[in-house]
């Protein structure tokens, strides 16, 4: 369903929304709404389980990235998984050491994640200054099918409209910092005007914020937890959400979060902890 129309219903209690939700991105394809990331899980044990369980869970979207060097391992875990490779939604990055040879920092992306195809592929950081030949280099990556869907992550507004004006292919995506600590209206805002998606990174403010009081009052009231709370809010706001664990349990409880809903002038008062 398109993004607004999600943010509409999920601001609307709609038992009909799940783990499975996704959302329509602006060249067609379907995106989870919940994800897994992966930064800072080490390769191997930590991030092939950690993975397995999401998918076990229900998850269908996983975020890892060429710098976080766990691609090996979410590959190795997609595959374990049994589930059928397109009902998975992988997402990696290209990192700014990368920028003046994109087309090899992407087949090392593809060859560790040991997939025919990624489904996502960000520009991990801006860097103005050769910003369109890199658009290009994934432009073209797009046009040959490797990838089903080009973005940006950490762009502003000033950033993204640089780009739009020399991109032939546009942005499907954005991925910033999005949390009730650092809401970013006017850029969702821009986004949605363009039909672009936000993507919340650090949906949880690290796990650094889950005891503020208001955080805590709020989940006591809707019998949640503080996370299903942060994760809650960003899905409320139309953003698709990628809260990071290496814990079963909490991958579990971060998923659970489509059986309440914030109301209005809580998701309000969580706008203002900004
Ligand atoms: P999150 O906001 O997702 O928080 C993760 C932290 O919260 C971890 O310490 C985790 O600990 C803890 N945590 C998770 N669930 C719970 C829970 N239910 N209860 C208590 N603590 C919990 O942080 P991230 O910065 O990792 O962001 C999520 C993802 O976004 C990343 O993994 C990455 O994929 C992506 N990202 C992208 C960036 C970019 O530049 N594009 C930058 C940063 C992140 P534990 O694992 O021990 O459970």
């Amino acid at each position: 369903m398109p993004l607004v129309e999600l943010a509409h219903q999920l601001q609307n209690m709609n038992s009909q929304l799940s783990i499975r939700t996704t959302v329509k991105l602006n060249n067609g394809i379907e995106m989870p709404v919940l994800g897994l990331g992966v930064w800072q899980m080490s390769e191997g044990v930590e991030t092939e389980h950690s993975v397995l369980w999401a998918l076990e869970a229900g998850y269908r979207l996983i975020d890892t990235a060429r710098l976080y060097g766990n691609e090996v391992s979410v590959g190795s875990a997609v595959r374990k998984s049994g589930i059928f490779r397109k009902e998975i939604f992988v997402t990696t990055k290209l990192w700014p050491t990368d920028f003046f040879r994109v087309r090899a920092a992407f087949q090392k992306s593809l060859k560790n994640l040991g997939l025919a195809y990624i489904d996502l592929y960000l520009i991990h950081w801006p860097m103005p200054l050769i910003k369109s030949g890199i658009w290009k280099d994934l432009e073209k990556i797009y046009r040959e099918g490797l990838v089903r869907a080009i973005g940006v992550s950490n762009y502003n507004v000033n950033q993204l409209e640089a780009l739009v004006t020399t991109a032939n292919i546009a942005t499907v995506v954005n991925q910033v910092k999005f949390n009730p600590f650092s809401y970013k209206k006017e850029l969702l805002d821009f986004f949605k005007s363009k039909n672009i998606a936000l993507e919340a990174y650090s949906p949880l403010a690290r796990g650094k914020k889950l005891n503020d009081p208001i955080i805590a009052d709020m989940a006591r009231k809707y019998n949640k937890t503080p996370a299903q709370i942060m994760t809650r809010w960003s899905l409320q706001h139309g953003v698709v959400a990628i809260p990071k664990s290496s814990h079963k349990e909490r991958i579990i409880e971060n998923a659970n979060v489509f059986d309440f809903q914030i109301e209005v002038d809580d998701v309000k008062l969580l706008d203002n902890l900004s």
